[in-house]
C-alpha cells in the first residue's frame, strides 16, 4: 500500500495486525474444520450436507486470503507458522471426533457464530480509524452471516426427516 493509504490508519495500524492476524488464524482452522468435515461426515443428508461444507471451505479460504491482503498492505506479516493459529485463534478449532452428521453441523455452526461476533468486533474496532479494514470486516461477515443460515438450515431439515420417520 502507498504512503497515504497506510498513514490514514496511522498509530492504529500495528493493533488492526494484530486483530487481522487473529481473523486470519481463525480462517485458516475453520476451512480446514470444514475441509476435513466434508470428507468425514456420516449419516442421513450426509452428501447434502458435504456438498454445503465443501463450498464453504473454500470460501473461509478465500476470507484467508483478503485478510493476508490487507495485513500485508498495513505491512505486517500473516502468521507464518500453522503452530501459531492456535495461539492467535479467537474461534480455535473443533476437532470432529464423532462425525454424525448433526455433531458436525452443530460444530460449524458454533465456528460460524463466533466468527460473526469477531468480524462484528473488528468491524466497531476500526469504524473511525481503518475504514477499508472495516469494509472488508463487513464484506466478510455477510459471507458469515450466510454460513450460519446455510448450516441451520441444514440442520433444521434434518431434524424434520428424523422427526417425520420417528
Ligand atoms: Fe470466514
Ligand atoms: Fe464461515
Ligand atoms: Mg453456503
Amino acid at each position: 500500500m502507498g504512503t497515504v493509504g497506510r498513514q490514514i490508519v496511522g498509530k492504529h495500524a500495528e493493533k488492526v495486525v494484530e486483530l487481522l492476524n487473529k481473523a486470519y488464524s481463525d480462517e485458516w482452522l475453520a476451512y480446514y474444520q470444514y475441509w476435513v468435515g466434508a470428507k468425514l461426515v456420516v449419516g442421513p443428508m450426509k452428501d447434502a450436507v458435504a456438498a454445503e461444507l465443501v463450498e464453504h471451505a473454500n470460501e473461509e479460504l478465500l476470507h484467508a486470503d483478503m485478510v493476508a491482503m490487507r495485513i500485508l498492505q498495513l505491512k505486517g506479516t500473516p502468521v507464518r507458522k500453522p503452530e501459531d493459529w492456535y495461539k492467535h485463534s479467537n474461534c480455535g478449532y473443533e476437532d470432529p471426533s464423532d462425525p454424525y452428521v448433526q455433531m458436525i453441523l452443530e460444530q460449524n455452526i458454533k465456528g460460524e457464530q463466533c466468527a460473526i461476533k469477531t468480524y462484528d468486533a473488528l468491524m466497531k474496532k476500526c469504524k473511525d480509524v481503518d475504514p477499508v479494514t472495516y469494509n472488508l470486516a463487513l464484506k466478510i461477515l455477510e459471507d458469515e452471516v450466510e454460513h450460519e443460515e446455510d448450516l441451520q438450515g441444514l440442520l433444521e431439515d434434518l431434524q424434520e426427516m428424523l422427526r417425520r420417520n420417528r
